[in-house]
């Protein structure tokens, strides 16, 4: 998609440091990152937010989740444990229009959310 941030990371228009890929997915470091392990998981192909992703079908959405995963093994903290978010929306924090979910690990984390 035009003008799209994470579509140019995912085509390698635009540099990011990449930790993974796989047939339907890119993942990098967050550029700001809120935790020692901050990674994001993105499908290659343009989807604005979860529900066009799931709305997709076709296993998409849990190779992203496959993805964090690992991801999460990767950089050692499966088993200290770790978060998956995925903002959407204004209120939900959502800043990119191109569906990520974040990998964050590595300090605990407080709940709920601010
Ligand atoms: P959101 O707020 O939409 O859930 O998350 C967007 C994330 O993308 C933010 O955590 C932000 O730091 C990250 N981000 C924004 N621009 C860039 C960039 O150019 N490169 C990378 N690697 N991350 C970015
Ligand atoms: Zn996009």
């Amino acid at each position: 998609m035009a003008d799209c941030l994470f579509c140019a990371i995912a085509s390698g228009e635009i540099p990011a440091t990449r930790v993974r890929e796989s047939g339907r997915t890119v993942a990098f470091r967050d550029i700001n990152p809120q935790a020692p392990v901050h990674v994001l998981v993105i499908p290659r192909e343009h989807y604005a937010d979860l529900a066009a992703l799931t709305a997709a079908g076709d296993g998409l959405l849990a190779e992203v989740a496959e993805q964090a995963a690992l991801i999460a093994d990767d950089e050692g903290v499966a088993d200290t444990g770790y978060r998956l978010v995925f903002n959407t929306g204004p209120e939900g924090g959502q800043t990119v229009q191109h569906v990520h979910v974040h990998v964050l690990g590595g300090r605990p984390m407080s709940w709920p959310p601010g």
